[in-house]
């Protein structure tokens, strides 16, 4: 954690200090090891960035007297258009898109993705946003990524995808193209990541006739979790 997230109910004086109980206690006397008088890099959740300057540590809680004078890092510019991976996937690649400024991120149905994967709990608002929050804390940010389930892949990719994809470069990541992908764009993209399997032909033609290019990252065929860093480090 280099970044302890505050909420505004963490508050008991006016945006001045805060008390914290459960986890983010636990880790600030067990990681930090912080006594009275030690600063601590916080952030309030959706807004500025700055220290937190212990005041009492105990047991039972820490509190802190917080300076707000930071802005977040600014947001990376990509909305994520990924294909639900398998649950223990899709946990460890919403905290490193959360740790790396994606913001807006959509988990979509395609061919290949297991029906059964829409079922489970890591799917709940408040699994997904611990993810979340875990990202932000890793990377020091303070803005909550955005989250969006599409389970019909066609009326998705024809009726929401075109206004999603205005103004930005529209790529989808494909081993079997021979295009690379592009390095360094400095503008905003909107990259759909396939399932473990792939997107069918079908589904690289629907995004193909609404814009998208295809484009790989090399011969070799890369983990969803490992191809989503690679292609942002090369567009960014
Ligand atoms: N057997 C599948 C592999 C899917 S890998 C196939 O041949 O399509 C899962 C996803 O990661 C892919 O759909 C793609 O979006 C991305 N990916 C992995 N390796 C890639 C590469 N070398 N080039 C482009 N995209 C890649």
């Amino acid at each position: 954690m280099n970044l302890i997230l505050l909420f505004q109910d963490d508050f008991v004086k006016d945006r001045q200090r805060v008390c914290l109980r459960g986890r983010r206690h636990e880790h600030v006397l067990d990681v930090h090891r912080a006594s009275v008088g030690d600063r601590l890099f916080v952030g309030l959740l959706n807004d500025k960035m700055g220290t937190g300057m212990v005041t009492r540590i105990d047991k039972d809680a820490v509190e802190m007297d917080i300076v707000l004078d930071r802005d977040p890092p600014p947001p990376l510019d990509a909305t994520l258009i990924l294909a639900l991976p398998r649950p223990i996937v899709l946990k460890r690649i919403l905290l490193s898109a959360s740790s790396m400024g994606a913001k807006q991120i959509f988990l979509i149905h395609s061919r290949r993705v297991e029906k059964s994967y829409w079922n489970s709990p890591i799917l709940d608002e408040e699994r997904i946003r611990e993810q979340l929050i875990l990202g932000l804390e890793q990377a020091r940010d303070t803005i909550m990524p955005e989250v969006w389930f599409r389970q019909k892949f066609k009326p998705f990719v024809e009726d929401e995808l075109p206004g999603i994809i205005k103004g930005t470069l529209p790529l989808v990541a494909h081993p079997e193209t021979s295009e690379p992908c592009p390095r360094q764009i400095n503008r905003p993209v909107t990259l759909a990541i396939g399932p473990e399997g792939g997107f069918i032909p079908y589904e690289i033609e629907l995004l193909e006739d609404t814009g998208f290019i295809s484009v790989n990252i090399g011969e070799r065929i890369l983990r969803v979790e490992t191809a989503v860093p690679v292609l942002l480090s090369k567009l960014f």
